[in-house]
């Protein structure tokens, strides 16, 4: 009885939450980043959107391919936060249509009355150089200190290091530090700054289109040539083909290369021998993990800017800014988003932090590093409860062992990704559709009930934190 009627009632929750595709892109953009976003997911259209499904228009198979293989599951995490029905996607191809209107290609009338076609977005597409990441705000420690000094020789004395390789691990200041040369270098010269990422969506744009006459001219009429994360190249042939010999052509024309990368040239596997040696013969160097005077150094440094930009003080004791610095990790991206929401709290706040409330606000941050598995959810829950875990998933449907297993249900479907037929089917092979049921219950109850909102937040932590 019980199961039949939850089943209605959740389809027809379903049923009045239709996706509004304008704002499901704008979140797009926001979790995959501009870069990737206009890259590959711009031109995603909504062809059919069904209560568990959806299926996504892609303009080629190319599209197709390598958006499931990269994206697909961060698609589904993002369309799921607008519908939580969803479970499933699929990508039809729809045609090429879409992306001529993206007003990236332009047909223009060639001298010879001939059609040519010309990449006219460059400027906007390429040369994304951001000001906020220059030399003035990159600040220098044990770590970074050669990196950077090689960065400002070439600035001084263009092709004296040719190519730069910088190299470091994720979040350590590669990109700023390349970005800062970039825009150095553009007061005198025409610089070409783009991801390998991009670099490869261009090439691959161009081959369709008859466009690869343009494209290498485009690419080597640089005087300056920076590419982001090179290693995005690794085991893609025709890529390293082209990256090749656009390479020699900007060398033989002694154009200023610099490469950044997520390891040493000798570590890049997958990649041609020719361009291993090539990407190795000029200066190599790494940028490692800060140390704790770096983070120090880097905090008072966004604390400054800070209080430059907002003008206002930020009421940070020393003691809470070594707090920070110690007890991240050796991330500085992470160093820095951390800091960003221990600033924000204490503007809400409006208290000077202690030690301790940083620790509270910052307790998500550190446990999402644990992995929390259904079964960690179902056993603490259980416990909690003080029923027995075959109990609570068995078929019986008394209240005291239904709202535990509810509980659970709802607290995988929050903290882990596992998807809801997953959820079902660790919760003794129930439908997807009960899983639903449950957490829009739990939902409503912990908004209602002061009791089963308590209940739930200090399950949440011991899940989080134990
Ligand atoms: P990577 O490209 O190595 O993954 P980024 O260059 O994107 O890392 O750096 C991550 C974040 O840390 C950026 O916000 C960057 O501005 C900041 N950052 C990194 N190194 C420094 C530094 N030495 N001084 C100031 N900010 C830094
Ligand atoms: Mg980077």
């Amino acid at each position: 009885m019980e199961e039949t009627s939850l089943k209605n009632s959740s389809s027809s929750f379903i049923e009045e939450n239709l996706l509004n595709w304008n704002s499901v892109q704008r979140d797009f953009e926001k979790a995959f980043g501009t870069e990737v976003y206009s890259s590959w997911l711009k031109d995603l259209s909504l062809v059919k959107e069904y209560n568990h499904y959806v299926i996504l228009g892609v303009q080629t198979r190319f599209f197709r391919d390598w958006i499931t293989s990269r994206y697909a599951d961060r698609i589904l995490n993002e369309l799921k936060r607008h519908k939580l029905s969803i479970n499933r996607l699929e990508f039809k191809i729809v045609g090429g249509e879409k992306v001529l209107k993206g007003k990236s290609i332009t047909s223009i009338a060639a001298p010879f009355g001939k059609k040519i076609t010309q990449i006219t977005d460059s400027v906007l597409n390429y040369n994304r150089l951001n000001d906020s990441l220059n030399f003035d705000n990159f600040v220098i420690g044990k770590s970074n200190k050669i990196a950077f000094l090689s960065a400002k020789k070439i600035c001084d004395k263009l092709s004296i290091y040719n190519p730069l390789f910088v190299y470091g691990g994720v979040g350590l200041g590669k990109t700023h530090l390349i970005n800062a040369i970039g825009l150095e270098l553009s007061k005198n010269n025409s610089v070409m700054f783009i991801s390998a990422e991009r670099f490869m969506y261009q090439f691959i744009k161009s081959i369709k289109k008859n466009e690869m006459v343009s494209f290498k001219d485009f690419f080597r009429k640089a005087k300056v040539f920076i590419i982001d994360d090179i290693q995005f190249i690794r085991g893609k042939e025709g890529l390293q083909e082209e990256f090749f010999h656009t390479f020699n052509s900007l060398f033989e024309k002694s154009a200023q290369i610099v490469i950044s990368c997520d390891r040493p040239p000798n570590k890049l596997d997958k990649v041609q021998d020719r361009i291993r040696s090539r990407l190795s013969g000029g200066l190599v160097v790494d940028i490692g993990a800060p140390d704790f005077d770096l983070k120090l150094n880097i905090l008072n440094k966004k604390i400054e800017e800070f209080q430059n930009s907002f003008k206002e003080n930020l009421n940070l004791s020393k003691e809470v800014i070594e707090f920070i610095a110690k007890d991240t990790k050796s991330n500085i991206r992470e160093l820095i988003g951390i800091f960003n929401r221990i600033v924000a709290f204490s503007k809400m706040s409006n208290k000077s932090l202690s030690i301790n409330d940083c620790k509270i606000i910052l307790k998500d941050v550190y446990s999402s590093n644990k992995i929390i598995t259904i079964d960690r959810i179902q056993n603490i829950t259980s416990n909690f409860y003080s029923i027995n875990l075959e109990e609570m998933l068995s078929q019986r449907r008394s209240r005291p062992l239904a709202r535990p297993r509810q509980i659970a249900m709802y607290l995988a479907k929050k903290l882990t990704t596992r998807s809801l037929p997953e959820i079902g089917r660790k919760f003794a092979n129930r439908d997807h559709t009960t899983v639903i049921h449950a957490v829009k219950t739990i939902d409503k109850l912990s908004q209602s009930n002061e009791e089963m909102k308590k209940n739930i937040d200090e399950l949440k932590s011991i899940i989080l934190n134990d």
